[in-house]
Formats: structure tokens, C-alpha cells, sequence
């Protein structure tokens, strides 16, 4: 597999800030050439056939291209909280993950680090990596940036496509964003994203295990459902049967300052009941919807070894300590 350097002067994502992060220059994203990963957990939370009996095998990527102002993981997406890995240690992450049970391994927000996490996946690979392997993410990336994950010839180290659909209105990107430019950018990966992979199931659709595909996710924000209307019209026009279609409705506020305004509030009832009849209107019938939420207990805290519910996840690798085994064991540390 051939592996262009986009990061010398970088423009892997559409931010194009061309810093040279192999000289150790950060851009937009907050992280050099070096890949950082915060944990790494068999996760419950997900949806049905992406769990499977122990949970999907998640590893979350420090740093974001993004820079959405309501992001509930702020610790490891704008604070750095992650420690460096090799490859070798990203792809031994991988292999703990397989070993303790994993339905798949679930690369949580790596657009900024997509060639590093490629070589790391093809170490996982030659490794001994069986497991479906999920790019979980915002889509705010390209096509050639994505095609090192998945050519559609010589190398495919992605099966299913889970990213994010946030919005369509140039306004709301740009407000929640800082990213006017996402709807377009999105809409183009996600294109790209079906083009290659075809819903492929393990027993029955819906009550089994998926093996390749796309599962857009859109997170409903209050106050904001002339957006999630765009989105949901647009999945039934071009993406229904191509698709699956995830709606969470677990917006919850988190503590900003004052010039990053956020949707004060949790998604109401009467906004819920809303968003549920938007679904009939555009005859979406499969997919999947979040019960609604009103508290914050879920939210994770990567500085804890488990960062989330013990109900929701059980760790495997944390960036304080290296594999989790029983405790957390500190001879596994390194200063990065
Ligand atoms: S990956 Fe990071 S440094 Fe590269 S273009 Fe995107 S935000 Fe800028």
C-alpha cells in the first residue's frame, strides 16, 4: 500500500493548515505526526449490531479537526489528554481488544491521524487482527484522505463506515462547528463511504452482527430540528437502502465560555415526538433512535482508567497506564 506523507505540509483533513507536523507543528487539530490515543474499552453503548456479546472494541484518538463547541469528550479532543503509541503499540491495542472479546475495532474521531492509524491497522492486520474494524467519525474529511483506508482496489482496512451527519445548514456548521464548509465535505465522504461498502450482515439485518457497511449517525441538537429535517430528508433521498440511519437524542450541555454559544438544554419531549414524526414523513422505518436522556451521568472522563458507567464499558488500555489488567498496572507507563 502505497502511503502518500500528508503530513509534511499537512492537508489531511479540509482545514488544509499545510504545518509540518512531522517537524512537530500542530494545526487546527492540536496534534503533531505523533499518533495519541487516550483509551481503549470493550463498549456497550452502541448500537445492537455493532456490540455484539462483550462489547465494541473502541479506542479513542487524541485531538479532533473538528472543533464542535458541545463536544462531550473536550478532555482528549481540545485538552490532549492521550499519551503517544507506536504502531506496534496500536496494533498490540488492537490484538488485547480481539483477545478480550471484541465484536470489532472501533477507531473513535481519527480523521487528523488517518495515515498513522492506517500503518497501525496494517501492523494489526499481519498481526493476527480478524475483527471488522469501524472508522467512527464526524466525515469531516476527504476522499483522498479516506481512500487510505479503503481504495476500492489494492487495500481495504475499514469494513463499516460509521460517521456522523451533523448538519446540512451552513450556519449551524458555522456557528457549532467552526466548520462552515462541513455540509459539503460531509455529503462527499459519506458518497464515498457507500460507494465502497455495502451493507454486509452476519445473520439476520438488524438482530446480528454488521460486517461491512455504513451507519450514518446524526445527533439531534435542540432548538436545531429545521437541521435534523435537512438531514433526515436528505438520508431518505439518497442514502435509504445504501444506509442505516442511527438518531441520537442525547445532547446534553456541557460548561463552555461565553463565545461558544451551545443549545442550552436537553432535547425536550415535544421536540422528540417531533424528530419521531419527521422519521414517517420521510418513510424511514429501519434504523435506530436513542431512548432521550435528561441527565449527564453518561458523560465520559478520560482522566478515570474506566471513563465510562462500569455498566457501559469495561477498559483495556488507558493512557496512564498501558493494558488494563485487573488494576491499572504502572509498569506499563512511558513518558511520551
Ligand atoms: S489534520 Fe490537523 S493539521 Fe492537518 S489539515 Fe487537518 S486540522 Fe490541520
Amino acid at each position: 500500500m502505497s502511503m502518500t506523507d500528508f503530513y509534511a505540509a499537512c492537508r489531511l483533513c479540509p482545514r488544509v493548515c499545510l504545518v509540518d507536523r512531522t517537524a512537530g507543528e500542530c494545526g487546527f487539530c492540536g496534534e503533531t505526526a505523533v499518533l495519541r490515543i487516550a483509551s481503549a474499552s470493550l463498549h456497550s453503548g452502541e448500537e445492537p449490531p455493532l456490540t455484539g456479546d462483550k462489547g465494541s472494541g473502541t479506542i479513542f484518538v487524541t485531538g479532533c479537526s473538528v472543533g464542535c463547541h458541545f463536544c462531550q469528550n473536550v478532555q482528549i479532543s481540545r485538552k490532549g489528554m492521550g499519551r503517544a503509541v507506536t504502531v506496534a503499540e496500536f496494533a498490540g491495542i488492537c490484538i488485547a481488544l480481539q483477545r478480550r472479546g471484541a465484536a470489532n475495532i472501533n477507531i473513535v474521531t481519527g480523521s487528523h491521524a488517518i495515515q498513522a492509524i492506517a500503518e497501525g491497522l496494517q501492523a494489526a492486520r499481519e498481526a493476527g487482527l480478524i475483527l471488522p474494524v469501524l472508522w467512527n467519525s464526524s466525515a469531516y474529511e476527504t476522499t483522498d484522505a479516506l481512500k487510505l483506508l479503503d481504495d476500492g482496489r489494492t487495500h481495504r482496512l475499514v469494513d463499516v463506515w460509521l460517521p456522523d451527519l451533523k448538519t446540512l445548514d451552513e450556519g449551524v456548521a458555522r456557528r457549532y462547528l467552526t466548520a462552515p464548509d462541513y455540509p459539503d465535505t460531509a455529503v462527499k465522504a459519506i458518497r464515498f463511504m457507500m460507494d465502497n461498502a455495502p451493507l454486509e450482515w452476519q445473520g439476520t439485518p438488524f438482530k446480528s452482527a454488521l460486517l461491512r457497511g455504513v451507519m450514518i449517525r446524526h445527533l439531534v441538537l435542540p432548538g436545531e430540528l429545521a437541521s435534523t429535517r435537512d438531514v433526515l430528508r436528505w438520508f431518505a433521498e439518497n442514502a435509504r437502502s445504501r444506509a442505516l440511519l442511527s438518531l441520537m437524542t442525547q445532547y446534553t450541555p456541557v460548561a463552555r465560555d461565553e463565545t461558544t454559544p451551545i443549545p442550552a438544554g436537553y432535547l425536550s419531549k415535544r421536540e422528540n415526538a417531533a424528530v419521531l414524526e419527521m422519521l414517517d414523513e420521510f418513510g424511514i422505518d429501519e434504523g435506530f433512535v436513542q431512548e432521550p436522556i435528561q441527565d449527564d451521568a453518561w458523560l465520559p472522563d478520560f482522566d478515570r482508567i474506566n471513563p465510562f458507567a462500569s455498566s457501559l464499558s469495561v477498559p483495556v488500555w488507558h493512557w496512564k497506564c498501558g493494558i488494563v489488567s485487573g488494576g491499572c498496572s504502572l509498569s506499563l507507563f512511558q513518558n511520551n
